[in-house]
């Protein structure tokens, strides 16, 4: 008897309409709980907000920012900012519902946010950037704060924009509320091995599927779409261990390497010039061609909906690690199934930055910081007990390990929904 949201058209491969997929599949693993269903098939709340600048030229320039909250059954609002001129309120309700699936399946006790502003950072002075940044907080400090809803960087956005935004928030409420956003730098309540977080899950979740699956990473071949946060510091790891790294994809194109990319000198040059720039180390091929290079392990760590269905036919790799937010197309998903190439699914996959940031949160409110040892130890210790769990759902009801992931996340959210009951 519910009525379809009007504000939002999702197509079949579109971030609500891939996400909307996903639910559906679990609805049969949920016993009674699938009554409350539905909850998760809407956000609790989506606030848009006009963000105007004076620009450094005199002008004044509009742009559209989005602070989206999904759902809030099992604790306050967690999850990034992004700063992309492709940046919709569809995109950020996805990206805000995955948050909700990650931290229930990791156990946190949060619920699932997002936001973002429709910009391309890229084209703003950096004096610009700071004003869209706190223009945008104060706007979105209406539904934000250390106990409601916590931001955090993704895509395009960073330390210095974290610090920005909780001094922002910290103006408008009289007092130094770091507990606001996490991600912060270190000195200003940030947490050590915060940057590091994301890759480092991926890769931890990678190795112990690559154990299961008989691959040994010394020697693997990997191919790593996206090459900021999360797909540099994961090829690194995975390198460490012994992997090569065999192709990069990044927004100025792609680079190869039969023999694996040097990465202490690839790193450094593409945070300048992108992968492009390290045109000495391997060769420069069309972006298509990506996709279908020889590799064991693909990890796209870029933008969603990369992952097609005519990507998905063409990958040899055995291993897909979704260290991006949403990159697989549901039809991509039932082709890797059919393959026999194993997913191991965003939610569980790049959870690693949300779980240190849950230790920074808690850090800020203690005043009382762990070192890195420590978080990396705690940080390993979630992930695998949360890995772990959802295999044994994979393996007890047969299915996929993302659809398992939404079965024990689901539970958790719809029982602490069923538990606490609805308002008034
Ligand atoms: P980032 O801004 O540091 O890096 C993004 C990378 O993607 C860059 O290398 C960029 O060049 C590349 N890219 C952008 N458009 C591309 C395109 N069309 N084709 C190929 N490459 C492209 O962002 P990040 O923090 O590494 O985030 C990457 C993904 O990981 C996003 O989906 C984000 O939501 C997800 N994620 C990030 C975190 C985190 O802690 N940063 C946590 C969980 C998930």
């Amino acid at each position: 008897m519910s009525e379809k949201l009007s504000f939002v058209t999702p197509t079949a491969n579109s971030p609500w309409g891939t996400y909307l997929s996903q639910v559906d599949r679990v609805v049969p693993y949920l016993g009674p709980l699938a009554r409350w269903v539905e909850t998760l098939k809407r956000p609790k709340r989506a606030l848009i907000v006009d963000v105007p600048i004076e620009m450094d030229d005199g002008t004044i320039a509009h742009f559209e920012g989005y602070r989206v909250q999904h759902n809030m059954s099992r604790g306050p609002g967690k999850g990034g900012v992004r700063f992309h001129p492709d940046v919709t309120l569809e995109e950020v309700m996805a990206l805000s519902a995955w948050m909700t699936i990650k931290t229930a399946a990791v156990n946190l006790p949060y619920g699932g946010a997002k936001g973002g502003i429709r910009v391309d950072p890229k084209k703003l002075s950096l004096q610009e950037l700071e004003k869209v940044t706190r223009r945008y907080t104060s706007e979105i400090g209406i539904i934000i704060g250390p106990h409601t809803d916590i931001p955090a960087p993704d895509v395009n956005t960073n330390a210095q924009i974290m610090a920005w935004m909780m001094d922002t928030y910290s103006m408008n409420v009289g007092g130094t509320a770091t507990g606001v956003v996490t991600g912060k730098p270190l000195h200003l309540g940030g947490s050590l091995g915060r940057v590091k977080a994301t890759g480092r899950g991926v890769f931890v979740t990678g190795r112990e599927a690559a154990r299961r699956l008989g691959l040994d990473l010394r020697g693997a071949r990997i191919a790593v779409q996206g090459f900021g946060n999360v797909g540099s510091v994961a090829a690194e790891l995975f390198a460490e261990a012994g992997a090569k790294i065999v192709a990069v994809q990044d927004h100025t194109g792609t680079i190869v390497n039969d023999k694996g990319l040097d990465l202490a000198q690839l790193v450094p040059i593409s945070r300048t010039d992108g992968v492009v720039g390290f045109k000495a180390g391997g060769d420069i091929v069309p972006n298509e061609d990506f996709w279908d290079i020889a590799c064991d392990i693909l990890i796209p760590a870029a933008l969603e909906g990369q992952l097609t269905a005519d990507r998905a036919k063409k990958t040899t790799a055995k291993l897909v690690l979704e260290g991006a937010n949403g990159p697989t197309v549901p039809q991509a998903d039932d082709i890797l199934a059919e393959r026999g190439v194993l997913v191991v699914p965003d939610v569980i996959c790049n959870a690693g930055g949300v779980t240190v940031s849950y230790f920074e949160w808690v850090q800020d409110f203690s005043s009382f910081f762990w070192d890195e040892d420590e978080i990396n130890v705690r940080l390993d210790r979630i992930m695998m007990n949360a890995l772990n769990q959802i295999w044994d759902t994979a393996d007890k009801h047969k299915i996929t390990l993302r659809t398992a992931t939404y079965a024990v996340a689901c539970e958790r959210i719809l029982m602490a929904r069923q538990e606490r009951g609805l308002y008034p």
